[in-house]
């Protein structure tokens, strides 16, 4: 059996899915996108023992990435992740959370940008790196394969895709993205949303309406382009 083991913590008024993943044969894990609530994260940190040895993140935005900058001053610890594509976003977590009302979420810059292909450790568990942009553009997904599980922030969720009104988002991209990057890991892959329900690739490709094998003719597809302005 795989030794991941994880707990989904929902932090700020957006609900935002922050989980604490860890090596159970190591007792040391990570936060994925830790967007706020740091009490709350630390008291999942304790109740379970884990040694927290780094951060992940999916993306720039706030409700993801607010509290990256200060757990990661405060334990001594990296951050992994987004792709270099998030930097504008990850410069301007402060003033979005002046806009909305935040409390105390910092600006912050990636120890490790990530890439396509990369990987990254938790204890003794390697996660590969798929970058799916479209929501954002920097956006990356963690895919554990052994434990058949996927961390996708606001690629995919049960039922729906991230938004792609946003600053630098695109449909095309995102749509390209999950058909033709997380849809081949295997129908069976569960995966983690950044709000809302877990659920499998499999039941997204037969249900989704935005991503199904009935909604979306693979060959029409176009390959991602930088929507850079
Ligand atoms: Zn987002
Ligand atoms: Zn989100």
């Amino acid at each position: 059996m795989s030794p991941l083991r994880a707990a989904i913590i929902p932090v700020t008024p957006f609900r935002q899915n922050t989980s604490l993943i860890w090596c159970e044969k190591t007792m040391r894990g990570a936060f994925v996108d830790p967007g706020g609530e740091i009490p709350r994260l630390m008291d999942a940190v304790k109740q379970t023992g884990v040694t927290v040895e780094k951060i992940l993140l999916t993306h720039g935005h706030l409700d993801h990435a607010g509290a990256a900058a200060e757990i990661s001053e405060t334990l001594s610890i990296p951050i992994e992740g987004p792709h270099r594509d998030e930097d504008f976003l990850l410069a301007k977590l402060e003033a979005s959370a002046a806009k909305y009302g935040f409390q105390g979420a910092r600006n912050c810059t990636p120890t490790r940008w990530l890439d396509d292909g990369d990987q990254v450790t938790v204890g003794e568990i390697v996660f590969e790196v798929v970058h799916c942009p479209g929501h954002t553009p920097g956006h990356v997904v963690f895919v554990q394969k052994e434990a058949r599980i996927a961390f996708v922030g606001d690629v995919l969720f049960k039922g729906s895709i991230g938004r792609t009104d946003l600053e630098r988002g695109s449909f095309d991209s995102l749509i390209h993205a999950i058909r033709k990057k997380l849809f081949p890991l295997g129908d069976d892959i569960q995966f983690v949303s950044g709000h809302g329900d877990m659920s499998t690739f499999g039941w997204e490709r037969k249900c989704n309406p935005y991503v199904a094998d009935f909604a979306v003719d693979d060959d029409d597809l176009e390959a991602p382009h930088d929507n850079r302005a």
